[in-house]
């Protein structure tokens, strides 16, 4: 079997050479990270759920008209996308508050934000991705005018999106992370979500018992990653009955 070549390794998935020139495997690690990788853990099929999950959501983006990488799911593990050029920012869409605007803005987890709020952090792990302003992204030459109002209403757009779909099972979209790339289709450019959408990226809370189900479970050691991201994966109708196995009970 040829060997494929590894374009890069990040803290949750693998990113190899395609197939085909213009594309790309996306391979879904184990592995989870959180506070700039100073906690590290392996959790037992995070991979196989996010693959999943972030499969569902961008096939969902696209029936809808919102253009992404994803080309089709080609394992358990495994997905098939369009090369494009990442934008060095991260997206983040906020429609309650928690995580760093609570800390930083002294508000309580929990508040609706008065509309959703866009906040943009420049990538890069060793300055622990910095929030950064539209001033910054001109300045620097990161996105133009014209890409920031394309990824504005992106943005906006996936929020709409993902917030209806798990409203419909019962869990509130707190906020997400996007990123986006640019792909070149002869003389245009064309902006698209890349990356993954997952609950690694989400905040989504169970609307009547404020239960999280994200990466929260992980950052807040509060109880099994799998079994929470199986939850969203299950109301959304993503797992297959036949995945859902019963748990192995102890013999003493
Ligand atoms: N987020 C992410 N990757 C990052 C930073 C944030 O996917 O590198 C997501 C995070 O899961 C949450 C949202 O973006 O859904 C907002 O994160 P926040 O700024 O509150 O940062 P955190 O509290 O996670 O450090």
């Amino acid at each position: 079997m040829a060997r494929r070549t590894k374009i890069y390794e990040g803290k949750a998935k693998v990113l190899y050479e395609g197939p085909e020139p213009g594309t790309i495997v996306q391979y879904f690690k184990d592995d989870a990270t959180a506070f700039n990788a100073e906690k590290k853990d392996v959790i037992d099929g995070k991979g196989v759920l996010n693959n999943r999950l972030s499969e569902f959501f961008m096939n969902g983006l696209q029936a809808i008209g919102i253009p992404t990488h994803f080309i089709k799911r080609l394992n358990m593990r495994e997905q098939l996308v369009r090369k494009c050029e990442i934008i060095p920012l991260e997206v983040i869409v906020r429609n309650y508050a928690a995580g760093s605007i609570s800390k930083r803005l002294g508000i309580e987890e929990g508040t609706q934000m008065p509309r959703p709020i866009i906040e943009y952090c420049y990538k890069d792990d060793s300055l622990g991705d910095p929030l950064v302003t539209e001033e910054h992204i001109a300045a620097f030459g990161w996105a133009s005018q014209q890409d920031m109002e394309d990824i504005l209403s992106l943005a906006l757009r996936v929020n709409d999106f993902m917030s209806g779909l798990m409203l419909g099972v019962g869990i509130r979209l707190v906020d997400f992370k996007i990123e986006i790339g640019r792909v070149y289709e002869g003389d245009y450019q064309r902006l698209v979500i890349a990356d993954e959408i997952s609950p690694d990226s989400c905040r989504l809370w169970d609307i009547e018992t404020g239960r999280k189900l994200d990466k929260d479970v992980f950052r807040r050691d509060l109880g099994n990653l799998t079994d929470a991201y199986s939850e969203v994966a299950r109301r959304l109708g993503v797992l297959p009955k036949t995945a859902q196995m019963p748990k192995p009970t102890i013999v003493e």
